[in-house]
């Protein structure tokens, strides 16, 4: 039998201290010699609900970048269910191996066991390197799934909700910023025509919105070229256009201190996760600059909005209400960044957090 050694200890300590570093709850490691799992689960907070949180299949460099990034987005979703107003915590996981190697029907079949020994305290759902496929191996071990096809009764595709919840981002945005939420005549450029930014197409054209795209992907520009009459532009100019509304719809940090000098849009509004290369420096950066920056975590929390829609039992027109919803939130913090004189992202993050603190209250006479 090996003695547990004191640089053993020292670890252990030196993971207690990281856990308080965002204020986690629990950190759960699995490990499965006979599968070949290993796999970390985050759950940061769980005063508004169960943490729900998808589970990343990554081949990470070292053990300490998957705890990192664990830990990071378990976060992010505690602040996007607490400002979507849902009842739900924030938590993720992420199965450290190679997508293409690593992954088997055992392996996810044995990571749905720890899920399972949970007892709903984690809500698993797919994310990067995971699939529809995965939830169904994953739901063979526990109920604690979300993310399952339509024909499991799931809420499918959740990307059309996350479009229509950025939709509402950006006509809440041309109200405070025109007066007028009508999008009719507004030039609007879309980063990423994929699965979101095809749909937000969609409602634009119908609005009337003069449309410019950029993608990496030649056909499905020319498809929306032609199918909804947008202009393509090269992918290096597409941020710095001369138009009202600039909708990141394919990377993370995006928006950087050298291109935001050269951004001419009055409003960004999109679905990409985390587009402030750092928010501390480019929120103030885009407030001294007089752009409305809608926060990226709640315009794009349509996602979320519907697997929470499949937690509760799936019903589409309430995820879609839910959705609606983000167009209230989104003026509220607006609002509430003029108020303070502070830049968006940080308004939102306080709003995020005073919900927490409210109902935190609420649990305290039960
Ligand atoms: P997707 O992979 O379907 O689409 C991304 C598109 O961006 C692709 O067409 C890709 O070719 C394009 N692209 C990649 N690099 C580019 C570049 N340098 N310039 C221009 N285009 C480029 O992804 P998606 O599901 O549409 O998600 C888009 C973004 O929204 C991602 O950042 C994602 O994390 C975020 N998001 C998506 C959802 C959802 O429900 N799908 C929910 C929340 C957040």
């Amino acid at each position: 039998m090996t003695t547990i050694t004191e640089q053993q200890t020292q670890t252990q300590l030196n993971m207690f201290n990281r856990l308080g570093t965002f204020n986690h709850e629990q950190i759960v490691f699995c490990q499965d010699e006979a599968t070949g799992l290993k796999a970390l689960i985050a759950i940061h907070n769980t005063v508004l609900g169960p943490g729900l949180g998808g589970t990343r299949l990554w081949m990470y460099d070292n053990e300490e970048s998957a705890i990192n990034d664990v830990m990071r987005l378990s976060r992010g979703m505690t602040y996007k269910a607490s400002l979507a107003g849902l009842n739900l915590g924030g938590a993720k996981a992420v199965i450290i191996g190679d997508n293409k190697i690593h992954k088997t029907e055992a392996l996810m079949r044995k990571f749905g066991r720890f899920v399972e020994n949970l007892h709903g305290k984690y809500i698993t759902a797919e994310d990067v390197g995971t699939t529809t496929k995965d939830m169904e191996y994953i739901k063979m071990e526990t109920d604690h799934v979300v993310g399952l096809p339509e024909s499991m009764g799931g809420g499918g595709d959740p990307s059309p909700v996350t479009s229509f919840g950025v939709y509402m981002g950006i006509k809440a945005s041309a109200k405070h910023v025109f007066g007028n939420d009508s999008l009719a005549g507004k030039s609007v450029s879309v980063q990423g025509i994929g699965k979101v930014g095809g749909h937000l197409i969609e409602y634009l054209h119908k609005e009337g919105a003069k449309i410019y795209i950029s993608d990496i992907n030649d056909e499905v520009l020319s498809k929306y070229a032609k199918d909804f009459g947008c202009i393509v532009v090269p992918k290096e100019d597409i941020i710095g256009l001369d138009v009202d509304i600039f909708a990141p719809c394919a990377l993370g940090a995006v928006l950087n201190t050298e291109n935001i000098e050269k951004l001419k849009a009055s409003i960004v509004c999109g679905a990409a996760n985390n587009q402030l290369a750092d928010e501390t420096i480019h929120g103030p950066m885009l407030m001294q600059k007089g752009i409305a920056y809608a926060p990226d975590y709640l315009v794009n929390a349509g996602g979320l909005i519907n697997v929470y829609s499949e937690h509760i039992g799936y019903n589409r027109e309430i995820a879609y209400g839910s959705a609606e919803k983000i167009y209230d939130t989104l003026m509220a913090i607006y609002k509430k960044a003029a108020a303070d004189n502070t830049y968006t992202q940080k308004a939102a993050n306080e709003l995020a957090e005073k919900r927490i603190h409210d109902m935190m209250l609420v649990g305290s006479t039960y």
